[in-house]
């Protein structure tokens, strides 16, 4: 069996490895056009504010590829030929980088090609100055610009506008964020979640902008500044953005394969070309506990979905069960984690999804929100029939965990319903004391 896979990021390492647990001799090949090869995309956030060294980003894994047995071409594939079960990549062939055309050929495909940046596309968006965070090499032209930049301007939402401008902040660069609503990622934080980050970046020294939309960045040779909708112009050496992001979706759709906002896949990760299948960022899955094919820009998904295609390839039939989607993660500075179904509606900030999202989050049904914690810690509990649906805790993360679980597994909380949802109840206590009674009885 020849077995190709197309991206090296988590999806396409964890497809490899998932393949060789069932299949010892079958012929891998893994190919891709990060110069940089396999390391944490979410690491990035703290290599730009300094916190890790670029190092640190590469799981010390040369051992454990070696074991892997599989072959690496670095190049970039431009065309697909299902019928055929062919495909062609251009690599750059010898140390005189000229391009060469290969061609490959598979018994079973798996494309983990990711996503990119949803593009700016307001005039002047094409000047050197202006940054956005897919990649190592991004995070890099950022550090160079906060090397000599004095001010920056962040536009887009979500966690990559606010690692952005962390990392900028942490160059001492001055930043300003551009917000076009009135307040910080209004479809997943409730207002007041909003208000913390907001109050936070503020301290930071960021100055924010609410009710501002970028209409045209300004320069010759480089940025120079930034005009908004409603006349202001801001002068700034940085133009950063995160606006969203778009699953790559080129190759797939010039072979014929069904694409919505993603690939469209089975349970099983496979398309709808035979001997086919996609993973990752760019997949758009399809939950069997729902019904829905979602899209999700998160690192455990990715690896999760990478697993069931490998496998799935080698001949076996296991189910992708989509788990309750989560991050821990940090919000101005503030640790926060979120699961399950926390919100709904659209963000003016972002198109689609952004890095380190989950279409779940936003698919709030008519449920109950419970919250306690008005200062940092900060809890908010979205309470369905019988079960918890989601959460977000800011600050204190004494229950990110038991939270993942209660949600992941549908805990019954009937016994405390009621009590959560009594006004200005200790919901914090509430939760801690069921799970210390739940875990007693279910682990003995
Ligand atoms: C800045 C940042 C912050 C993030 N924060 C979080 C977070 O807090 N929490 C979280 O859970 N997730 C976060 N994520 C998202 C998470 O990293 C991704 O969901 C995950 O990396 C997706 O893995 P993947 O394998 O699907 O794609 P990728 O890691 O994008 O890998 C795809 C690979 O395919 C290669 N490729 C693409 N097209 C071709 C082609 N035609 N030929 C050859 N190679 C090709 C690409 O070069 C790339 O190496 C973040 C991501 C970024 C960038």
């Amino acid at each position: 069996m020849k077995y190709v896979i197309i991206g090296t990021g988590v999806a396409g390492i964890a497809a490899v490895e998932a393949i060789r647990s069932v299949d010892a001799e079958g012929e891998i090949t893994v190919i891709g056009d990060d110069p940089h090869g396999y390391y944490s995309r979410p690491g990035l956030a703290y290599f730009l504010t300094g916190e890790l060294p670029d190092k640190q980003l590469f799981p010390q894994m040369a051992d454990a590829f070696r074991k892997l047995r599989f072959h690496y071409l670095k190049g970039y594939v431009t065309r697909i030929l299902p019928e055929a079960h062919r495909l062609e990549m251009q690599t750059a062939a010898s140390s005189k980088q000229s391009s060469a055309v290969t061609s490959v050929s598979y018994d079973r495909l798996l494309l983990a090609v990711g996503s990119r940046a949803h593009p700016l596309t307001i005039p002047g968006a094409q000047l050197p100055g202006v940054v956005k965070l897919d990649h190592l090499d991004d995070a890099r032209s950022i550090l160079k610009l906060a090397r000599r930049g004095k001010t920056a301007v962040v536009v887009g939402g979500g966690i990559t506008a606010l690692e952005i401008v962390e990392g900028l902040l942490a160059r001492g660069v001055k930043v300003h964020y551009l917000l076009r609503g009135d307040r910080y990622w209004n479809n997943v934080l409730d207002e007041h979640e909003s208000k913390i980050v907001e109050h936070r970046l503020k301290e930071e020294g960021v100055e924010l902008h609410y009710h501002a939309e970028a209409v045209e960045i300004q320069g010759r040779k480089n940025v120079s500044a930034i005009k908004l909708l409603d006349g202001r112009v801001l002068k700034c050496d940085i133009v950063a953005y995160a606006i969203g992001i778009e699953p790559k979706l080129e190759l797939a759709t010039s072979a014929g394969l069904a694409v919505d906002r993603g690939i469209l896949v089975n349970q099983f990760m496979q398309t709808n070309v035979q001997d086919i299948f996609a993973a990752g960022d760019v997949a758009q899955a399809y939950d069997p506990r729902t019904g829905r094919s979602v899209l999700d820009s998160l690192w455990t998904p990715a690896r999760e979905q990478g697993r069931a295609a490998g496998l799935n390839m080698a001949g076996m039939q296991v189910e992708y069960i989509k788990s309750a989607p989560f991050n821990v993660t940090r919000l101005a500075g503030l640790t926060t984690t979120i699961i399950g179904v926390v919100g709904h509606g659209r963000d003016e900030d972002i198109v689609g999804i952004a890095r380190g999202d989950s279409e779940t989050w936003r698919s709030l049904p008519d449920a109950i929100v419970a919250q306690s914690g008005f200062d940092i810690n900060h809890l908010r509990l979205i309470i369905g029939q019988k079960a918890l649906l989601g959460a977000i805790l800011m600050g204190d993360q004494k229950l990110s965990a038991p939270l993942q679980r209660m949600i992941e597994d549908r805990v019954d909380i009937s016994p405390i319903r009621q009590k959560l949802m009594t006004p200005n109840a200790p919901i914090s206590d509430i939760v801690a004391e069921y799970w210390i009674d739940w875990r007693a009885q279910h682990t003995s």
